[in-house]
């Protein structure tokens, strides 16, 4: 990777304004390699700065997997209420480029969530062409027969859509549970898609997100991937 200054490394990290990264090498909190510097405009690898004699967080790309917990929104709007990224470390909220989750989840939904800087990794998990598997954990309100299973497997037409959805698996859990496999991610799809076949989802748990898995994440708990 080409190597930043040292200032904008500080910014973009969400440390400080790049102007505040001269008063901090001012007061001697920085170091590079060991060294203090004074040198705003030094080329740094940022693996190698360090703030009060701590490394820096996150000094790489991100990429981490939260289990949202339920009530939070996958939004940065401040208005909607408690948001996914207040589970995160709140430097972060400053960093550029900014920290996004790939795809959302229902305010009601919890699970698995990845977050990542890399707008590329989102449109990759995220395109219609991927084709990436989720996995979710449903309760319905009535009981479930057989007969989903087809419906499932046929490709539900959700209202207001002109084509059906793509084949789904549905397995049965117990009466009122099933475990539901996608590979698109349309708007309340899974929601939508119980809907169409007369029944309604109570809750909705993701367990599954490509080869990712939520294993004994607890919820608002988080873990990196690289
Ligand atoms: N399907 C939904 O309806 N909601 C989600 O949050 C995810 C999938």
């Amino acid at each position: 990777a080409v190597l930043k200054r040292l200032d904008q490394t500080l910014s973009n990290l969400g440390y400080c304004s790049r102007r505040e990264v001269r008063i901090w090498l001012r007061d001697k909190r920085v170091r590079v390699a060991g060294e203090l510097t004074k040198n705003a405009a030094l080329k740094v690898d940022p693996a190698s700065v360090t703030v009060d004699d701590k490394p820096l967080d996150h000094p790489g790309d991100i990429l981490i997997m939260l289990n949202k917990p339920l009530g939070y929104v996958c939004t940065h709007d401040i208005n909607e209420g408690q948001r996914i990224y207040d589970l995160l470390p709140e430097i972060w909220l400053g960093r550029s480029p900014q920290v996004v989750s790939v795809g959302r989840l229902d305010k009601d939904t919890t699970g698995l969530i990845l977050i990542t800087d890399q707008s590329a990794l989102v449109q990759k998990l995220t395109s219609p062409k991927q084709h990436v598997n989720k996995v979710y954990r449903v309760t319905v309100d009535k009981p479930l027969d057989q007969t989903i299973i087809e419906q499932f497997a046929t490709g539900v037409q959700l209202i207001s859509e002109t084509e059906p959805c793509l084949p789904a698996t549905l397995e049965i859990i117990d009466t009122h549970t099933a475990k539901v496999t996608l590979n698109e991610g349309k708007y309340h799809q899974v929601r939508r898609m119980f809907a169409a076949c007369d029944n309604h989802v109570v809750t909705l748990h993701r367990e599954q997100f490509g080869h990712y898995t939520l294993g004994d994440l607890a919820p608002g708990e988080w873990r990196d991937l690289i």
